[in-house]
C-alpha cells in the first residue's frame, strides 16, 4: 500500500516512524517536503555558535508520559536532553512579575495592583451573584473573567500583541485549558505578598543538548532519510481511482501535513465552497530573532511575557541559551524574540527589528553594546487563530478532506493548536487507523 505524506515536520516524520513501528514497508512511505530541510515549524538554525528554534522557543512537554518517552527514545534518549525548571516571568516596567498574573499581583506597583485587584474581585462578585455565562467573544471573556485592571494592565495589550486583531474577533472558546485560572482566594493571597504556586503545567521540561528542538525531528528523519523527497513542493494533486496522484505519481493513501489553506491551490476537485472555507482559515505569522549576546550569564529565567505596549512588538523573549548551554559558545548567551503578524500582509521590513530591539532595551532586559549580531526567520503558518468562523470552516474543510481519502493531519492539515507532542498523538492515532484499513483491506 504506497503512501503518500504531504509535509515531513513532526506530523509527517512521526506518522511515517508510526506506520514503520506497525510493520509498514519503508519503501512504501513518501514523504514530499518543500524545504531544504525537515522539521518544519520545529526546525533549529545555528550561526556563529549560536541556535536558536526558527518558530520561537520551543521545549518538550506532554501529559502523555509514553509520547515524551517515545518523541526523547527517537533523538537518542534521555542523555541527549536537558531537564529543566520552567521559570516564567512577566516583565513589567522595571519589575519581575510572576506568572500567570493573577498570581503574580503582589509584584506590581501599588496603583495598578489596586486596580487589578479591585476589577478582579468585581468581576468574580458579579459571576456569582447573576450566575452569567461565558462570552463568546474574548475581549468581554476577558472582562468578565479577570475584571477590568487585569485587562487593561495585562490581558489586552499583551493578546492584541499576539493576535493582531481587535480581540472582539476572537472567540473566547480557545482559552479552555490554555489561559490560566486561578481561584480569587489565590489572587487575594498573591495580591497581599502570601506566595502562590498558580500554573502547575510544564513545571518540568525537556530540550535537546545540541541541534536545538530540532534534533527531535532529526532523530525521526534519520531512518527515513531514503524516502523523504526535500526540495520537492506539492504542486498537483490529482484523483486516480480510490488514491491520489501527487505531482504526477500514483498512490493509494495520502495524508496531508499541509496548511489547509494551501488545498485549494493544489488539489483537484475541491467543491468552491469547501474551497472557500479552507482559504477563509485565519492564521498569524511570525518573525523570530536571534539575539546574540556577549554576556556570560543569564537570570535563571525559561522565558518572559512583555505585555506593555512601550515594551515594542516583542510578547515574548525566550532565553535561549537557558534552555541549553549548547545553544551558545561558552562565556556567550542568547536570547530568542518573537513578533506576530496577521497571516497573509506582507512579511515586515528592517524596521520591525529596530523597534523588538528598542522596545526589549526600554525593558531594561539588555543594552545595545551586548549585541553581537542578530539572526532573523519567518514562519507563514505559526499560530491558528480562533476567529469566530473557525470551528465551522474547520468542520467544512475537514469532513470533506476525510471523505475524499485526504486524511487530514497536524497542527495547520488539521487546523488545531497542536504542539508537537499533540501531533505525535494525532500522528499515532492516524498510523493505527491506516493499519487497521491495510489489515482490513
Ligand atoms: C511560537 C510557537 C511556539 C511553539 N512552542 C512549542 C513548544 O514549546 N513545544 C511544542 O511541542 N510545540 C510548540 N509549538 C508547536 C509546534 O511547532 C507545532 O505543533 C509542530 O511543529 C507542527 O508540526 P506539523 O508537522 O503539524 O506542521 P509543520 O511543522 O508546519 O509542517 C508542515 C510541513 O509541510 C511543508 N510544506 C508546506 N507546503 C508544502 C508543499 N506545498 N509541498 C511540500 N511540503 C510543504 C512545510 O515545509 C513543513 O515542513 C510552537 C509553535 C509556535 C508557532
Amino acid at each position: 500500500m504506497k503512501l503518500a505524506i504531504l509535509g515531513a515536520g513532526v506530523s509527517g516524520l512521526a506518522l511515517a516512524r508510526q506506520l514503520m513501528l506497525r510493520g509498514y514497508s519503508l519503501s512504501d512511505l513518501h514523504l514530499f517536503e518543500a524545504h531544504s530541510v525537515a522539521g518544519g515549524l520545529c526546525r533549529s538554525k545555528t550561526i556563529d555558535g549560536f541556535t536558536y528554534d526558527i518558530s520561537g522557543g520551543h521545549i518538550l512537554y506532554s501529559k502523555d508520559g509514553e509520547v515524551m518517552d517515545w518523541m526523547k527514545q527517537e533523538a537518542g534518549g534521555e542523555e541527549a536532553f536537558c531537564k529543566r525548571d520552567r521559570n516564567t516571568k512577566i516583565r513589567f516596567e522595571d519589575r519581575w512579575v510572576q506568572y500567570p498574573f493573577e498570581n503574580g499581583l503582589g509584584d506590581l506597583p501599588d496603583g495598578p495592583k489596586f486596580d487589578c485587584l479591585q476589577g478582579y474581585v468585581q468581576a468574580w462578585h458579579l459571576r456569582e451573584k447573576e450566575h452569567s455565562e461565558a462570552p463568546p467573544d474574548f475581549a468581554a471573556w476577558v472582562r468578565w473573567r479577570f475584571g477590568d485592571g487585569i485587562a487593561n494592565h495585562f490581558m489586552d495589550p499583551y493578546n492584541e500583541k499576539v493576535w493582531k486583531r481587535p480581540l472582539e474577533r476572537i472567540s473566547s472558546g480557545w482559552v479552555a485549558g490554555r489561559v490560566p485560572d486561578a481561584p480569587v482566594e489565590d489572587v487575594l493571597r498573591a495580591a497581599i505578598g502570601i506566595r502562590t504556586e498558580g500554573y502547575k503545567h510544564q513545571a518540568i521540561f525537556y530540550y535537546p543538548r545540541k541541534g536545538g528542538f530540532q534534533a527531535l525531528t532529526d532523530g525521526m528523519v534519520d531512518p527515513l532519510k531514503s524516502q523523504i523527497r526535500l526540495n520537492t513542493r506539492v504542486e498537483s494533486v490529482t484523483r486516480h481511482g480510490d488514491g491520489w496522484r501527487v505531482n504526477g505519481e500514483d498512490f493509494d493513501h495520502v495524508v496531508n501535513t499541509i496548511a489547509l489553506n494551501e488545498l485549494p491551490k493544489f488539489v483537484e476537485g475541491i467543491p468552491e465552497h469547501v474551497a472557500e472555507a479552507m482559504r477563509g482559515l485565519a492564521f498569524n505569522s511570525i518573525v523570530t530573532y536571534l539575539v546574540a549576546l556577549d554576556r556570560p550569564e543569564h537570570p535563571n529565567l525559561s522565558w518572559v511575557y512583555l505585555p506593555q505596549r512601550k515594551q515594542g512588538p516583542v510578547n515574548r523573549l525566550t532565553y535561549m541559551s537557558n534552555y541549553s548551554s549548547g545553544n551558545a559558545p561558552e562565556g556567550k548567551t542568547s536570547f530568542l524574540l518573537e513578533v506576530t503578524f496577521e497571516g497573509g500582509t506582507p512579511t515586515p521590513g528592517k524596521e520591525l527589528e529596530e523597534e523588538a530591539l528598542e522596545g526589549v532595551v526600554r525593558a531594561g532586559l539588555m543594552e545595545r553594546n551586548e549585541i553581537l549580531f542578530t539572526d532573523r526567520s519567518v514562519c507563514k503558518y505559526a499560530y491558528i487563530v480562533y476567529d469566530h468562523e473557525l470551528v465551522k470552516r474547520r468542520e467544512i474543510a475537514n469532513s470533506w478532506c476525510e471523505n475524499n481519502a485526504l486524511l487530514p493531519l497536524g497542527r495547520f492539515g488539521h487546523y488545531d493548536y497542536f504542539n508537537s507532542d499533540q501531533c505525535v498523538i494525532a500522528a499515532r492515532d492516524t498510523a493505527e487507523k491506516l493499519a487497521r484499513r491495510a489489515t482490513a483491506g
